[in-house]
Formats: C-alpha cells, sequence, structure tokens
C-alpha cells in the first residue's frame, strides 16, 4: 500500500514550533516515499475548537510548504464514530460504568495505599441490568470503558499480554496490557475522548503510518487493541521527541512568541524554521535546509534521539542569516518589489547580491535599498568637505561597473594621501547615509552617477 500520513491538530490555538515538528515529520517522510499526507481537525471538542484556528492551521502549513491532499474534520463525522462504537459494544468490548471522577480518585488512592497498581477493576461490567437501571433512575449517565484483550475470556483474571510494535523513531517497544486501566472512549455527555475517533479515521483514511510525539506512546498498546477490535491492519507507529527549550521548558509557555504566525511576522523565512524544528535533537548538525526536499534528504525518523529535542530560540536569528545570505534573487523578487525595488531586472538582482550578506531578514533589504534610492543625509565633517567635493568633481563618467569604485577610490588616494577609514567612510556615509554595509563597488553602480554626486555636494 502506498504510504499516507496525517498531521492531526486540534484546531483550539496557533501552530507553534513545536507543533512543526510532527506536521514536518510527517510531510517529510511522505516526501520521501511518494506517499498522501491528510490534515484532519481533531475537532470534537466543539466548545474550544474554531473555524478561525483551522484556517489558522491551513495558513501556517502553506507558508512551511505544506500542501496537504486531503483534510477533513472530526466533527463531520460523528456519526461514523458511533457506527464503530455499536459495533464494539455488540461484541462486548465497550462497556458502560457509573462510577464518579470522585469515587474513581478515591479507589485509586486506595490501591496506591495497599502498593497495588490503581488499574481500574472492571466493577461495571459486574452490573446486572437492575444495577443498571437503578443508577440510571439516579440520573447517572455511563461513561463508556473499551475491555483490553488482556484475560483468556475471564476479564476478572487478567494475565501479561504484550502489545509489542517496532517503532520507527525508538525502535522495539513493548506494553503489558495488564498494567493498564480499560481506557474511556465515550464520556458521560456522550462525547468522544480522542482514542476512538482518531483510529476510525486512521482506518478510513487509509493511514500506513502514524508520526507524532513520544506524549503518545503510552496509548499506542491500548490503540493496537483497539485497531484489532476493529478488524483493521495497525499502522506502523513512530514516537518523536518533543522540543522543549535549552531549559527544558516544554514549548507551551512560550507558545505566543513561539507561535509560527508570529516568526513569520517577525520575517523568519519558513526554511530555517523548518530546519530548526526538524534538526534539533537528530543526529544531524543545526543547518539551514535550502528545501523540504532537501531536508527530506538530510534526516530519517530513526535519526530522532531520545532524549527530548533542546533547543534554542535565539538560534533562530543566526540560521536565519546563514540562509538568507545564500538565497537566490529568485527566491526573493517579489517580495522585493513589494518592498518597492525597482529598477530592470539585472539592476534588482545586483542589488540583491549586494545586499544579501548585510540581512538577517529579507526583510532588512529594504533599509539597504533607502541606502541606495534615498539615502538619510549625515551630517558632514567639515574637515571632509573639501574632500567630498574633490570626490564629485572626479567621480568617473558613465557606465559604472564593478570596477569604478576602485578606479575612484584608488585616483582620490593618490590625490589626497588618505587611505583606509578616512578614505571610504566620508564617501559611504555621504552616498548611502550609513556608516556600514553592503560593498560600495557593488553599490556604486546601482546608486549612479547623478545621485552619487548630488549626495557628495
Ligand atoms: N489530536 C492529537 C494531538 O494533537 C493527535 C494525536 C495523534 O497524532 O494521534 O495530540
Amino acid at each position: 500500500m502506498s504510504v499516507t500520513v496525517r498531521f492531526a491538530p486540534s484546531p483550539t490555538g496557533f501552530l507553534h514550533i513545536g507543533n512543526a515538528r510532527p506536521a514536518l515529520l510527517n510531510w517529510l517522510f511522505a516526501l520521501r516515499h511518494g506517499g498522501r499526507f491528510v490534515l484532519r481537525y481533531d475537532d470534537t471538542d466543539r466548545e474550544r475548537s474554531t473555524q478561525a484556528f483551522a484556517d489558522a492551521i491551513s495558513g501556517d502549513l502553506a507558508w512551511l510548504g505544506i500542501a496537504p491532499h486531503e483534510s477533513f474534520r472530526q466533527s463531520e463525522r460523528i456519526a461514523t464514530y458511533d457506527a464503530a462504537a455499536e459495533t464494539l459494544k455488540a461484541a462486548g468490548l465497550l462497556y458502560p460504568c457509573y462510577e464518579t471522577a470522585e469515587e474513581l480518585e478515591r479507589r485509586r488512592s486506595r490501591a496506591r495505599a495497599l502498593g497495588r497498581p490503581p488499574v481500574y477493576d472492571r466493577a461495571g461490567l459486574k452490573l446486572t441490568d437492575a444495577e443498571r437501571a437503578a443508577l440510571e433512575a439516579e440520573g447517572r449517565k455511563p461513561h463508556w470503558r473499551f475491555l483490553l484483550p488482556n484475560h483468556d475470556g475471564d476479564p476478572f483474571e487478567t494475565r501479561r499480554t504484550e502489545r509489542s510494535w517496532n517503532d520507527l523513531c525508538r525502535g522495539p517497544q513493548s506494553v503489558d496490557l495488564a498494567s493498564l486501566s480499560d481506557p474511556v472512549l465515550i464520556r458521560a455527555d456522550g462525547s468522544y475522548l480522542y482514542t476512538l475517533p482518531s483510529i476510525v479515521d486512521d482506518i478510513a483514511s487509509g493511514i500506513t503510518h502514524v508520526i507524532r510525539g513520544e506524549d503518545h506512546v503510552a496509548n499506542t498498546a491500548v490503540q493496537l487493541a483497539i485497531f484489532e477490535a476493529l478488524d483493521a491492519e495497525p499502522p506502523v507507529f513512530a514516537h518523536h521527541n518533543l522540543l522543549t527549550t535549552v531549559s527544558g521548558e516544554g514549548l507551551s509557555k512560550r507558545k505566543g512568541a513561539l507561535s509560527l504566525r508570529s516568526l513569520r511576522e517577525a520575517g523568519f523565512e519558513p526554511m530555517a524554521v523548518a530546519s530548526l524544528a526538524v534538526l534539533s535533537g537528530t543526529r544531524h548538525a543545526i543547518e539551514p535546509a535550502e528545501s523540504l526536499a532537501a531536508l527530506a534528504d538530510m534526516v530519517e525518523l530513526a535519526d530522532t534521539s531520545r532524549s527530548a529535542a533542546k533547543f534554542n530560540p535565539e538560534d533562530l536569528e543566526p540560521l536565519n542569516a546563514r540562509l538568507v545570505h545564500g538565497l537566490p534573487y529568485g527566491a526573493v523578487a517579489e517580495r522585493l518589489e513589494a518592498m518597492g525595488v525597482t529598477g530592470d531586472a539585472a539592476a534588482r538582482e545586483a542589488f540583491w547580491e549586494a545586499a544579501r550578506a548585510n540581512c538577517a531578514t529579507v526583510g532588512e533589504a529594504a533599509r539597504w535599498w533607502r541606502a541606495v534610492s534615498d539615502p538619510q543625509a549625515l551630517p558632514v565633517d567639515p574637515e571632509d568637505a573639501d574632500y567630498l567635493a574633490l570626490a564629485a568633481e572626479t567621480l568617473p563618467e558613465e557606465p559604472f561597473d564593478s570596477a569604478t569604485w576602485s578606479a575612484w577610490t584608488s585616483d582620490l588616494k593618490a590625490r589626497t594621501g588618505r587611505k583606509g577609514r578616512a578614505l571610504f567612510l566620508p564617501l559611504r556615509k555621504a552616498l548611502t547615509g550609513e556608516t556600514s554595509g553592503p560593498d560600495m563597488a557593488a553599490l556604486l553602480p546601482l546608486i549612479g552617477r547623478r545621485n552619487s554626486v548630488a549626495r557628495l555636494s
């Protein structure tokens, strides 16, 4: 079967760089295997899910370069989950329980005090029809638990039942189903917890590989058992390490600053964010990949390490700068145009090539464009006034090329005996309104003779 993966965010907030990791690991896996990528909105929590967040998620994925082959929302598929729940009920694998949260907590504390594992005792299974009717007459509504297959016919006699899988990130994994409580799949208000809808959808979408954060490792053995109960072949699982900041802090606290949207507004390139989100916590050094295809060739799921993927948000700036310094004109042409960079294509390209090494973000090119087209006039040092007048007089005739600057300044050096800063800085300040910046040999032809003379006088 061809590879099909999914990214399944809940539309209850903006994606942050930590969510970009599973989104990208799924997308890169699909790219590498010529597979499909499904975007599934896990929006069964109707109170917290919003359309605005769903739209923001698809916009952020598009910004990263992820183009889902299909997308859907779980809230449209409740009838399908109901049908699966009925199948499980009919097989005796989904049973009603009536304990309140407080009752369950009391039982867990008692078990802990007695040194027993706080596993649910399946009391709900023992209820007779009459007892159930009496509880419902009191107004109690049942929640529904899945009966784990950890017994030989008598659910009150559990036995060690290993469920194993070969995790593409973590290697062989095994969990004893007898050590777990039967999971609640349906709440007392009739709403579904994440587990059953996720499995039903993974089956319906033909998901071959579930790639997600390691916070879901603990759910996997239970999910394998539910796939079996629904008579479906389970997917291959891969649980990657989670991004944390260097201090080990999870990303939820820093979400605002590290949301994809705020990173994009701060001028970071999607490939800088993608490189950091994917390469942190892998055996690969962190460097900017030029495209998602290149990133897909750099790392495999097995390259993720077992410890947290610590990263420093401050690494994003140098990473972005490295990426920008290497961006070809074609990658920024539209953005330069939107910034008001004018001239023929060759001049615009020459401008970008001169400016990019001085830009930590593409947006900073605007500053250098101002320096070329409309510099801020800086006060002239009185002792430089004659020098600048001489420079204006001796400026070569056009056409200018990359050798003009050197010919002009060599001549000025010979005439005035100035050298180094004294020779170059007054010219740079007068011509660009800046005291440092891109190579003047490249800028002078862009400024042109008429503007140069005007700025020198
Ligand atoms: N909505 C779930 C989450 O965001 C999806 C988990 C999964 O990939 O199975 O945690």
